[in-house]
């Protein structure tokens, strides 16, 4: 199971804010490294949570009977409802 929630910090940045605000507080010196760093930001939970499982079942780390079998729902942290991601 792959479960995402509503209201997730990931949903409240982009790479891009992310790089600027970690190179503000460290200083410029580490900028290169940190400007090609991913921080997983999303936009839509529905989407990365069928990225999540599209992953899942392509990678060659997890065993063909465990994808087969993988699901993705979206927790609703405010009504508490777990909702299948088709
Ligand atoms: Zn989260």
């Amino acid at each position: 199971m792959v479960i995402h929630h509503t209201d997730c910090g990931c949903l409240r940045y982009t790479n891009g804010s992310m790089r600027q605000e970690i190179i503000a507080r460290i200083g410029p010196e580490n900028a290169g490294v940190i400007n090609k760093m991913d921080f997983g930001p999303i936009s839509d939970v529905e989407q990365s949570t069928k990225d999540d499982i599209a992953w899942l079942k392509q990678s060659p780390l997890v065993r063909k009977e465990l994808a087969d079998k993988a699901q993705g729902y979206v927790y609703d942290v405010v009504t508490g409802e777990l909702r299948r991601v088709a």
